[in-house]
């Protein structure tokens, strides 16, 4: 069974643990760089991506963290994304630059801070729509080379597969549907 950790600093880490468990791996709670050995990949989850930044910074992660992530696969949702993408906007904010993506941070405004909906037309196999949770959520302005566009929102990317990695600017573990964490689980031992 594979076993991923998920990054516990702050924001829903829970949620992914048991989404991950259902999904049929072991997950683990990450809170100090030692407990990156023996992990096969990582989740980051939503929250506040300032906030998990000066976390980060404060238990010594940053750099474990960005040395993990050009390893094995990493999985950010939404707070998870922005720290993962090369280019953050509004306002710029430093990040693990693990992913060719530029995003925007709360980027849908007050009208659309959050929401559920439902996805059609995404390339997660023939099922049914996915159900989308969107918490303040930033939009995805650029995908770079390598990323591979699985499912969009109103014209713009929400759940981007870079091959090693994987991200949403929305929150899968607050959905019942595993497909996308299965999506995660794949990517492990490659
Ligand atoms: N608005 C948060 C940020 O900018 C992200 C929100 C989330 O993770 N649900 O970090």
């Amino acid at each position: 069974m594979p076993v991923v950790g998920v990054l516990a600093l702050q924001g829903d880490f829970e949620a992914h643990a048991g989404a991950l468990q259902r999904a049929g791996a072991r997950a683990v709670e990450v809170r100090k760089a030692e407990e990156l050995e023996g992990i096969d990949g990582l989740v980051i989850p939503g929250g506040e991506s300032t906030s998990m930044l000066k976390l980060m910074d404060y238990y010594n992660l940053f750099e474990p963290l960005r040395e993990f992530g050009l390893k094995k696969p990493v999985f950010g949702t939404c707070a998870g994304a922005i720290l993962m993408a090369a280019e953050v906007l509004n306002p710029s904010q430093r990040s693990l630059d693990l992913l060719d993506l530029t995003v925007e941070r709360n980027a849908y405004g007050r009208q659309l801070d959050s929401r559920v909906t439902e996805l059609t037309g995404h390339a997660l196999g023939g099922g049914p729509a996915l159900e989308a949770v969107f918490i303040r959520a930033p939009i995805i302005r650029r995908v770079g080379d390598g990323g591979q566009v699985l499912a969009s929102y109103q014209g713009d990317p929400v759940l981007v597969d870079f091959g090693q990695h994987l991200v949403a600017t929305f929150h899968p573990e607050l959905s019942a549907d595993l497909r996308i964490h299965q999506r995660f689980l794949e990517k492990l031992g490659n």
